[in-house]
């Protein structure tokens, strides 16, 4: 990188949101940060202003309206150990027609589509930069008791076979890796959700939390308002499945970071 201009420069005023001219003046803003500029027409008011801006997209949910208006959606969803949804805790407040806020599942193809969609969407104006928002995924929705579908099982038995040591698998009774169902040694300890969330730290294939991504920390730190959410950030110390779920994720990450987002947008690149 050596020679070349940084992106953001420390001098920079960055607005979260977008806002109007006169706001910008005031401050002297020079980047906004969280979207506000997808289309041409917005890219173009920015840019009149001197100001950089960016697109913005959610790995979190489908939302209630586009769970309810497109059935397809609800099949990409996060599950728990019951192959329940889940319900994003601080969105409780969000139904439309009765359907709730549904984790969306990063692992599953139908819900990595939208997020392909909201790429393109967000950056179809020719924005300077993409804000992701909520980037941990399903890696946060294994924070509530989520992680537990088919694609999340085959990513963690991928995971295991970089990560776990002979004695790590020896220890969880796992024979066969390629056979292996997370889910099947988890159910030995709870069948439900709450049960769940009660022993998951005895569960074996449990990990030091010193192995915790700090992009996930931050991710937490974020959502602190909601008390589900703080009791969850107490509970990520002694959280080790999830840990490991959520380091698997988080390479995944790294890697789909690494690739352009306009060509993961266009299906040209796939980040798993
Ligand atoms: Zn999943």
């Amino acid at each position: 990188m050596s020679g070349k201009q940084p992106v953001l420069k420390h001098s920079e005023i960055v607005f979260m949101y977008a806002a109007d001219d006169e706001a910008y003046k005031a401050y002297g803003t020079t980047f906004v940060g969280w979207g506000g500029a997808h289309t041409k027409e917005e890219v173009q008011r920015h840019h009149g202003l001197g100001i950089r801006c960016t697109g913005s997209m959610w790995c979190l949910t489908a939302g209630p309206e586009l769970l309810h208006k497109n059935p397809e959606l609800q099949k990409g969803v996060a599950l728990d150990i019951e192959s329940k949804p889940i319900m994003v805790p601080w969105l409780f407040d969000q139904v439309y027609e009765g359907m709730r806020a549904l984790w969306g599942c990063t692992n599953n193809p139908i819900f990595r589509e939208l997020c392909r969609r909201r790429v393109r969407e967000a950056m179809a104006g020719g924005a300077d930069g993409l804000h992701v928002d909520d980037h941990a995924g399903s890696a946060a929705a294994a924070m509530h008791g989520g992680g537990f579908c088919d694609y999340c099982m085959a990513g963690f038995r991928e995971y295991l076979k970089d990560n776990a040591s002979a004695a790590d698998l020896r220890a969880a009774g796992v024979k066969d890796l390629d056979t292996f169902d997370y889910r099947t040694l988890v159910r030995k300890y709870a069948k439900t959700r709450q049960e769940y969330m009660k022993v998951q730290n005895r569960i074996p294939l449990t990990f030091s939390t010193t192995r915790l991504p700090p992009t996930f920390g931050s991710s937490a730190a974020s959502h602190r308002r909601s008390p589900d959410t703080r009791s969850c950030c107490r509970q990520m110390r002694a959280c080790h499945f999830r840990t490991k779920t959520m380091s698997w994720t988080a390479s995944r990450t790294q890697s789909a970071k690494s690739r352009s987002s306009r060509s993961w947008a266009r299906g040209e690149s796939q980040p798993r």
